[in-house]
């Protein structure tokens, strides 16, 4: 009979073979893919009390506000004269962009 089980990684349907433990994984690679992925939930659940997606949300942010600080930064630094004044337009320009 097929159907009353299914691989815990692919979901594909596992065929029972009479006489042998009921298997949960549909081959070697499955198992070990699931077992992988339960080893990342617990290290990333233990590493931080945040869900990774916020983790990783929050990182994004930090990241946009840090390179819009850096082309702040450099603006500073640029006389709005001759090239500067073009290297200028295209750092605001940029920083449009991030914001
Ligand atoms: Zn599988």
């Amino acid at each position: 009979m097929i159907g009353d089980k299914e691989c815990l990684n692919c979901g594909k349907d596992l065929v029972h073979i009479a006489g042998k433990r009921g298997k949960i994984f549909c081959n070697a690679t499955c198992r070990s893919n699931y077992w992988q992925k339960q080893d990342r939930k617990n290290k990333a659940g233990k590493a931080t009390a945040k869900p990774p997606l916020a983790t990783h949300r929050s990182a994004e942010g930090k990241d946009i506000d840090a390179r819009i600080k850096d082309l702040e930064a450099e603006l500073a630094t640029i006389p709005d004269v001759g090239l500067g004044k073009k290297r200028r337009g295209f750092i605001i320009e940029k920083i449009k962009q991030l914001k």
